[in-house]
């Protein structure tokens, strides 16, 4: 099996369209994955059905025993994070201050603290609309904790990869260098980088490639709206000819591509003339992933 991981190092250089329409060409052929937990929306463009879904939990919350309290306020004085204020004639937890330490479980001097996991938000496994099989995931508000979430997201597309015999897991990975990130990496064989010719681009290419080296993973680059900036397009095919990137293909800027997200589609359910450079990129990664 081999698991393919989009990345972009930054937001907005059209990294799920692109992830979406590698979905799209490879059908049931693969298991999709959308490990951007914290702005998930590759679901906008797959329209799974969210046939199954359960509950994340990760980490602890403390709750305070109201019956056994005696309002001594040493807990409320030791949290650093100030998440035990006196309100309403009582001591209680902040939920979204609380950063489960336990340490004022630790110096209660009546037990009335317990610690309590913490749901942190749900694992959806669907089916899409090309008949595959997608594990997605929505963050709670304010939860933190989402490179374990990636990994639990991965974990499941693998597991089911593996149960329903497919060749492929195609993982779209967060934005920037952060855990989840990492978390995404872990296990890769192969990575498509999606960059765009701007000075962000480039520096954001540059930073994302070098936590992918430590990983060892063989990559490969597609370049979003080449046309925009020919001389940044060439610095950036300078970088990938250095670093042994392969260039899987340069996609103009098309407002086709908008168009075909405002009707919940990828580009290459259109007839635009970047499909084909889509299916001939697919081509190549999966010639690519192969080798690894
Ligand atoms: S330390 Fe225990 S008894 Fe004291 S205020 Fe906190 S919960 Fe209540
Ligand atoms: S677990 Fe830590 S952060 Fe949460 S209320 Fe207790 S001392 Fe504060």
């Amino acid at each position: 099996m081999k698991e393919i991981v989009v990345l972009s190092g930054k937001g907005g250089t059209g990294k799920t369209s692109i992830t979406a329409s590698l979905a799209v060409l490879a059908g049931s052929e693969a298991v999709v994955a959308d490990c951007d937990v914290d702005a998930a929306n590759m679901h906008l463009l797959m329209q799974p059905d969210f046939a199954v879904a359960s509950q994340f939990y990760s980490g602890e919350l403390a709750e305070i025993n109201q019956n056994i309290c005696t309002q001594c306020g040493l807990c409320s004085n030791v949290c650093r994070f100030d998440a035990i204020p006196f309100q309403n004639n009582k001591y209680t937890v902040n939920p979204l201050a609380c950063e489960g330490c336990g340490y004022c479980q630790k110096v209660c001097p009546t037990e009335a603290i317990s610690m309590k996991k913490r749901k942190s938000g749900y694992v959806y496994i669907s089916n899409t609309k090309v008949n595959s099989t997608m594990v997605h995931a929505r963050l709670d508000i304010g939860a933190e904790n989402s490179g374990k979430l990636v990994a639990k997201v991965k974990s499941k597309a693998k597991e089911l990869a593996e149960h329903q015999n497919k060749y492929f897991v195609i993982v779209d990975g967060s934005p920037g260098i952060g855990c989840p990130v990492v978390s995404s990496l872990s296990g890769a064989s192969y990575v498509v980088l999606v960059t765009e010719p701007t000075v962000s681009g480039l520096h954001d290419l540059e930073r994302i490639y070098s936590v992918i080296k430590r990983f060892r993973i063989k990559a490969g680059c597609i370049i979003n709206k080449h046309d925009i900036n020919p001389q940044k397009t060439e610095e950036i095919i300078e970088f990938l000819n250095r670093e042994n990137i392969v260039h899987l293909v340069s996609i103009p800027y098309d407002i086709a591509f908008t168009e075909a997200m405002t009707q919940a589609k990828t580009i290459v359910e259109t007839s635009s003339r970047i499909s084909q450079k889509l299916i001939d990129a697919w081509n190549k990664i999966k010639e690519e992933a192969a080798k690894n």
